[in-house]
């Protein structure tokens, strides 16, 4: 493997490097890389120096990766919310139409916010109680304990 300068550490340890267990930031999440896509790495400081054509080749690849993985939070979290109450209870608490969580388990890009919604209710679904109270007019400023 040839090794050049890294751009951060300047240690002669940058190379191209490939294999799995590999991600990168791609919006707002942590996308798996394919294993066999060889990135330029830092074996010192793990720096991954892109240039703009290998930024603009990546794009489609962790754009693919982002909406597969986004889909699968969205279905294990609605796995989840389902377990506790049926989708049309949680529908209705989330002023969504009928049948529109089962709508979107397939879909690639289920809009950020309401997936940044499921996974909150998902980990916590006692907010669920809470939710409904802010709905009936609750002020939302907890009260103190
Ligand atoms: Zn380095």
């Amino acid at each position: 493997m040839k090794l050049v300068n890294c751009p951060v550490c300047e240690k002669r340890t940058l190379g191209l490097r490939a294999g799995p267990g590999r991600t990168m930031k791609h919006r707002n999440l942590e996308v798996p890389l394919p294993d066999d896509l060889a990135l330029p790495e830092c074996s010192s400081c793990g720096a991954r120096p892109i240039d703009w054509k290998t930024a603009k080749s990546l794009d489609p690849i962790l754009q693919a990766a982002w909406e597969a993985k986004l889909s699968s939070l969205v279905a294990a979290d609605l796995e989840v919310l389902a377990a506790i109450r049926p989708l049309y209870e949680w529908e209705r608490l989330l002023k969504l139409s009928v049948g529109y969580l089962s709508k979107i388990r397939g879909e690639k890009t289920p809009g950020a916010q309401l997936v940044v919604l499921l996974r909150l209710l998902a980990n916590d679904p006692e907010r669920a109680a809470e939710l409904e109270s802010l709905w009936a007019g609750a002020s939302s400023s907890p009260d103190p304990e």
